[in-house]
């Protein structure tokens, strides 16, 4: 899973990019390169659960789940025509999940406006514009040669022709396709061409250190606007981020503390584009490790065994499964047995965030 750090310039990308990807607690040992490329970089996503499952599972080691971000620059008004960095960095979206758009929600003379003053909403609109154009560019580019297939009797082209005609007209009422319904097969006729506008959002309302909770008029803005199209947003101030990052723990809870936050904006981020993105975490737990595993909401028992090695997914007999509240019940998987809480799952069985489980897999 890959999200891009998007937004115009000044607004905070690269500092909190940075923050995130350097921070003391997103880098783990099983992920040693964190950056990638200057602009990618692997985090882990903060979960307690492990720490909880281990306290009775003792492990060698505790393995968190990671996301993958990317820092994409230079997004500026004239980007779908190739100013700024235009179409290269265009293609950087193009690969990405899900986008997180960061939103400059902080006043600082210091700090240029690309437009001159702190819009948060107008700036949202900029980008998204932007978007707009570039994936109706893609579909006119697209068009032409699917009519050109569909001619031929080809069916899927056809239906191609359909959605891609849907999408144009949609786009031409100044909607993101994210507001379009399609059902699974038209999605999966033009997944290929990684349409931007289609992609889930979340805002990233770069806040003041004075506003950590993010209850000034700037931040109000982009919820209003969020909230028309359903998108989540996540108060973060990049500048506060950027320093607690450099911490090592115990500093880093007292910073914390004396700051009021609850916990980094990495673990409320993490969690919030986890659920922009439909996913969530099961377990696995063992002497050797206690692990945390990324799947979509709704992946069944052997999808769920097949993210670990596709054999388990193929031969897959079933599942045993038991939930962190037993564990801390029973306080140990012997004792759920007993209790007659370890459930045997087959394959039909959708998973539920969180369970813990083994897998009973034939060669
Ligand atoms: P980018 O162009 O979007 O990547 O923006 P940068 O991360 O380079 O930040 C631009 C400038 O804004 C830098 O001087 C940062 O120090 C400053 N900046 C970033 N976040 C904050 C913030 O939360 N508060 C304040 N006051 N300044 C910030």
């Amino acid at each position: 899973m890959k999200a891009g750090i998007v937004g115009l310039p000044n607004v905070g990308k690269s500092t909190l990019f940075n923050a995130l990807t350097s921070s003391k607690a997103a880098q783990s040992a099983n992920y040693p390169f964190c950056t990638i490329e200057p602009n990618e970089g692997i985090v882990s996503v903060p979960d307690d659960r492990l720490r909880r499952i281990s306290v009775h599972i003792v492990p060698k080691k505790l393995v968190p789940t990671a996301l993958k971000l990317v820092d994409i620059a230079g997004i500026v008004k004239g980007a779908s025509e190739g100013l700024g960095l235009g179409n290269k960095f265009l293609s950087h979206i193009r690969e990405v999940d899900a986008i997180l758009q960061v939103v400059r929600c902080f006043e600082d003379p210091d700090v240029v406006h690309v437009a001159g003053a702190v819009n948060p909403v107008s700036d949202i609109e900029t980008i998204e514009i932007e978007l707009m154009l570039a994936d109706i560019q893609t579909l006119d580019n697209a068009l032409p040669r699917a009519e050109r297939t569909a001619k031929g009797g080809d069916k899927e082209a056809k239906q191609r022709v359909d959605v891609i005609r849907k999408c144009l007209d949609h786009l031409a009422t100044d909607e993101p396709l994210r507001k379009l319904t399609l059902d699974e097969s038209d999605a999966k006729a033009i997944s290929s061409y990684g349409l931007m506008t289609a992609k889930p959002v979340l805002y990233v309302a770069n806040v003041d250190e004075s506003d950590l909770e993010g209850e000034g008029p700037l931040v109000q803005q982009v919820r209003e606007f969020a909230a028309k199209t359903g998108a989540s947003v996540v108060p973060v101030c990049a500048k506060l981020e950027a320093e607690i990052a450099e911490l090592d723990e115990a500093d880093r809870a007292e910073m914390l503390a004396s700051s009021g936050l609850q916990q980094p904006a990495l673990a409320t981020l993490t969690r919030e584009a986890y659920r922009v993105l439909g996913l969530h975490s099961y377990f696995t737990a063992g002497e050797k490790e206690v692990r945390a595993w990324t799947i979509p909401i709704a992946a069944t028992a052997p999808q769920a065994a097949g993210v670990i090695h596709t054999d388990f997914e193929k031969g897959f007999i079933r599942a045993e499964v038991y939930t962190l509240n037993d564990l801390e019940t029973y306080r140990s998987e012997k004792e759920i047995r007993q209790a007659g809480r370890l459930r045997v799952e087959g394959k039909n069985y959708v998973m539920q965030d969180g369970d813990i489980c083994h897998f009973l897999f034939s060669n």
